[in-house]
């Protein structure tokens, strides 16, 4: 393994009909993977995916925007579905739990609140069972403030380690996650923007990962098409040319910083 995708959802029905063919190309370029629940279905099914390959590892979690479906009374709220996570959350191919915390993009008050005692519910069960948290924060139009909301909830509440994943916010929201701490992670979305790139400069090396969010936003030349794990490579040849470093350099140093923050083995 010479790279890897932190963040990844090859266990959609959008891989159904080549799954294997995903895992073979990955495992072909080096690339290992981390396969993310956004609810109970996708986290079991992201188990058992981790358990059928070789350098592939689960985060099991409920999605912030899952949080109404949640309500369903077949699904019997929170607390049944929390204790369905703890289960999983032992096993030793979960290496963080998530993906969860607060969106903003259109979420109403009452599902914000419900959000935030959710997210609670997770970073309860990470510091219970020892793993690191994997976040999905995102700020609305008109709504902003998701990142300091989410830093202060973890502030309060976290005592394990935390990636922001698919980073969008300011340069100052990153350097209040890596005074933390904390870790953000870079998708495809790098290869055609230049949004990103004074955080990607200024944040250090130690405190960035390389992510898909597969099947979602393809980087360039695959752009517009499924995206996969295998692509990842895509991603961090963006980042090393951000920050005018060598590839060889912070290939090797993106896996470390995975390696280190999942203890991956
Ligand atoms: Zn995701």
């Amino acid at each position: 393994m010479k790279y890897i995708d932190i963040h990844g959802h090859v266990n959609l029905p959008q891989f159904d009909v080549d799954r294997e063919e995903v895992f073979a190309r990955a495992a072909a370029a080096e690339v290992g993977m981390i396969i993310i629940g956004t609810d109970i279905e996708s986290s079991v099914r992201a188990v058992e995916l981790a358990h059928a390959h070789e350098n592939v590892w689960a985060v099991v979690g409920i999605h912030p925007t899952e949080v109404s479906a949640l309500q369903r009374p077949d699904l019997g709220g929170q607390a049944s579905a929390v204790s369905v996570l703890k289960e999983l959350s032992r096993n030793p191919k979960v290496v963080a739990i998530g993906e969860c915390g607060l969106d903003y993009v259109s979420s109403t008050p009452e599902e914000i609140t419900q959000q935030k005692e959710l997210f609670i519910q997770h970073i309860l069960l990470a510091n219970e069972i020892g793993k690191p948290l994997m976040l999905h924060v995102r700020n609305g139009k008109e709504m902003k403030g998701a990142y300091q909301e989410a830093l202060s909830i973890l502030k309060v509440h976290a005592q394990v380690r935390f990636n922001f994943h698919f980073f969008a916010g300011t340069p100052q929201d990153a350097a209040d996650i890596v005074a933390l701490n904390g870790t953000i992670s870079f998708t495809g979305v790098l290869t055609f923007t230049k949004d990103y790139d004074v955080v990607i400069r200024t944040v250090p090396l130690t405190h960035i990962m390389s992510e898909t969010d597969c099947p979602f936003v393809a980087p360039i030349p695959y752009r517009g098409k499924r995206n996969e794990p295998a692509y990842v490579i895509e991603v961090v040849k963006a980042i090393a040319r951000i920050r005018g470093e060598d590839e060889g350099k912070v290939t090797r140093q993106l896996l470390e910083n995975a390696r280190a923050f999942f203890v991956l083995r």
